[in-house]
């Protein structure tokens, strides 16, 4: 597969035409937005000659890389590709109008992508004419730094085509895992508690923003406690994903989203892009200094993570993926210390069930569920 097309020239769009560039594909990138493409391909040569001083490359292989890219201004200019990634706006409808337009241009053969995080893969595949041809590529941010790729095929997928993808990827250097096409595939699903949780014991009061990515930090070891990652991520972004999740699963009480995240994000305080969001990241803004709390971190740690523990063990039992998939998805993907798998056999599944078992006690809530197969184990 050498002749790639890339829909979309947003964070997404160029980190993934950097991949396929890198590995010696000829890429065609086209966005609605010129300009949007002229700044990311302005972007990508700064950071190409970084790199090259850097000498992480060379600047031969830097000017190769940036000249494998095409900046397209019509999509039928990507009519000869091998395949087709599109990484456009988070929106079910103008992608199946892209999708229906791209495939007026391409050859019976092109095999046509989407990176959604969140949209049915088969539900944007019926829309085509040749829906066999169709999967979700789904690549981790910042793409050209992420091993993880989410290959997740639809319902209407042709056979072997998962692992066509799957073989393409390996040769592009990533770390791909197969997906089945379920709300938040893998990574997005099992993370869902890592914020939720997170947002219910700060909006109870039972801890600060501070406090629980203090706790998270140093007792799980985990890069960002999840308010900075939420305000790294972006709140809109987060509580969108989160949404459609909660929606796509029938309202399942489990992702229920929160009513603070909302209002966070209806406010526009989205985090590091807008300067504010959990934490204030004005000019001379200082950090606050968490109240260290030995009890109160043990109990916020293991709330979360037996949450964390208990839908990788779902997604275990539902076989969304293969236990080595599951592993490997949340430290590839979200940079998780260690595979939650594991990670409860350390602590013990007994522990992590006790601590669930409690909190439904306490709340009598479904949100705290476990999984049949944790009981068993
Ligand atoms: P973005 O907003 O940075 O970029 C989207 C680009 O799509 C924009 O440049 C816009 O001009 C362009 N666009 C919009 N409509 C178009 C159309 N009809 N035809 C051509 N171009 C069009 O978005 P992003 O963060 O790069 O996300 C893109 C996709 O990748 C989304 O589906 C998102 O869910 C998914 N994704 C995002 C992340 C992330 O962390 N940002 C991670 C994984 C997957």
């Amino acid at each position: 597969m050498k002749k790639i097309g890339i829909i979309g020239s947003g964070t997404m769009g160029i980190g993934i035409a950097q991949v396929a560039a890198t590995n010696g594909c000829e890429v065609f990138l086209f966005d609605v937005n010129t300009i949007q493409t002229e700044k990311a391909l302005q972007n990508l040569e700064n950071s190409l000659q970084k790199l090259a001083f850097k000498e992480k490359i060379s600047y031969e292989k830097a000017e190769e890389i940036f000249n494998k890219i095409k900046f397209c201004t019509e999509l039928k200019e990507l009519k000869d590709c091998d395949l087709v990634i599109e990484a456009i706006i988070e929106n079910k409808e103008i992608k199946q109008k892209v999708f229906t337009e791209l495939e007026t241009h391409v050859s019976e053969n092109c095999l046509i992508s989407s990176n959604t995080s969140s949209i049915s893969i088969t539900s944007l595949s019926a829309e085509l004419k040749k829906p066999e041809r169709f999967i979700g590529i789904h690549f981790f941010n910042p793409a050209p730094l992420m091993p993880l790729v989410e290959v997740i095929p639809g319902l209407l997928t042709k056979e072997n085509l998962a692992q066509e993808i799957y073989d393409l990827m390996k040769s592009w250097g990533k770390v791909p895992v197969i997906a089945k096409d379920i709300p938040g595939f893998i990574v997005n699903r099992i993370a869902r508690p890592f914020y939720g949780e997170a947002l219910r014991i700060v909006e109870e009061n039972i801890a600060t923003p501070e406090q629980v990515d203090d706790a998270m930090r140093t007792l799980g070891n985990f890069r960002m406690g999840p308010f900075e990652l939420m305000d790294l991520i972006g709140i809109d972004t987060n509580f969108l994903v989160t949404t459609t999740v909660y929606k796509d699963y029938f309202y399942d009480p489990k992702y229920k989203p929160s009513l603070l995240q909302q209002r966070m994000s209806e406010a526009k305080l989205h985090g590091r892009k807008t300067g504010r969001g959990f934490y204030d990241y004005s000019e001379n803004a200082e950090k606050p200094i968490p109240q260290k709390d030995e009890n109160l971190y043990e109990e916020i740690f293991m709330r979360i993570i037996s949450m964390l523990i208990n839908e990788a063990v779902e997604a275990k039992r539902l076989k969304i993926a293969s236990g080595e998939d599951i592993e490997l998805a949340m430290q590839k993907g979200v940079n998780y210390p260690k595979g939650l798998l594991s990670w409860g056999k350390e602590i013990g599944f007994g522990k992590i069930s006790d601590t669930l078992q409690n909190l439904y006690n306490e709340y009598q809530e479904e949100r705290y569920r476990q999984s049949p197969l944790l009981k068993k184990m």
